[in-house]
């Protein structure tokens, strides 16, 4: 694997490795790699054959500097996990690579609701930076598909609208999410959660999965209400639990007037707040 920490060095070998007609795909990440993030990798293995990792720490999405100090930076298991697994490429830049000071740029689309709701509400400015940093990123990688996780639901949402208004010429695939066997979605942060309040934590999947089992028979009022008054009992405090369209992240209120169903929930266990999500009714979206 090669690693490069200057865009420089990673465009030349881009640039190579499309002269020899390789499909380029791009996983960027935040490191502390575990099963969730190599499911990306496996998954850019199937559709390409030369991935590109990014492991960046991106400051301007942290809303709250503590959590970006304790963010976990494990770099020797990160990259002995690249190896093992046959990425091609790991960029590893520093801030003043990704931000130099002589560059400014704004990412020209309307967002409208999209950024505004859910994590929007609780992470102010958060998607500012993941819209930045995906921009910039894409802009120096030029990759044919980028392969995002549905665990970050929103996220997904976000930059396939970017990708569409500004017409990228990039496919984007996003992965299901990978659980660990009691269902607790993988995340860098379950480091961070206490081992006695671990037991609970796969709560939030065993309330969405409920949820899918149920939906039809209730209405969206309901389901929200029921599932975060569960978490609440569970021991979490909730910020959001909520039937979302898929399509526009819009409140659902009616079944009937969405096609694509999902819930998406924040909330906090102990110090540390875990996100997920689960489709209720799905529909194909090709970029
Ligand atoms: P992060 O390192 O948290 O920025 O995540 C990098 C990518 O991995 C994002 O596209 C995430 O959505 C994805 N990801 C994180 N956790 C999971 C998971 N449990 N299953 C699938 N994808 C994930």
């Amino acid at each position: 694997m090669h690693v490069f920490t200057q865009v420089s060095g990673l465009q030349k070998r881009v640039a190579t490795a499309r002269e020899r007609n390789k499909r380029i795909a791009f996983v960027p990440t935040m490191g502390a790699l575990h099963e969730g993030h190599l499911s990306l990798i496996e998954k850019a293995q199937e559709v390409a054959d030369y991935v590109v990792v990014s492991i960046f720490v991106n400051p301007t999405q942290f809303n709250d500097p503590k959590d970006l100090e304790m963010y976990p930076r494990p770099l020797s298991f990160d990259i002995a996990k690249l190896e093992a697994i046959g990425a091609n490429v790991l960029f590893l830049p520093s801030v003043q690579e990704i931000y130099p000071a002589e560059l400014d740029f704004v990412v020209d689309v309307d967002f409208g609701l999209l950024t505004k709701v859910l994590e929007g509400v609780y992470r102010p400015g958060h998607f500012e930076g993941v819209i930045k940093v995906v921009y910039r990123l894409l802009e120096i990688t030029q990759p044919d598909v980028l392969i995002m996780g549905q665990k970050d639901f929103q996220q997904v949402a976000i930059i396939r609208h970017m990708i569409q208004e500004l017409h990228l010429p990039v496919e984007l695939i996003a992965n299901p999410i990978v659980r660990e066997a009691d269902g607790l979605a993988l995340s860098s942060r379950n480091v961070r959660i206490d081992p006695s309040q671990r037991p609970r934590a796969n709560s939030i999947f065993y309330i969405l999965s409920e949820a899918k089992t149920i939906w039809h028979s209730t209405t969206p009022t309901e389901v929200n209400r029921v599932g975060a008054s569960k978490l609440e009992q569970a021991g979490f405090r909730v910020e959001y639990y909520e039937v979302v369209d898929g399509h526009t992240l819009e409140t659902v209120e009616q079944w009937d007037q969405h096609e694509y169903l999902v819930i998406c929930v924040a909330a906090w266990l102990g110090q540390v707040r875990l996100i997920d999500n689960m489709i209720l009714q799905d529909v194909k979206i090709t970029v």
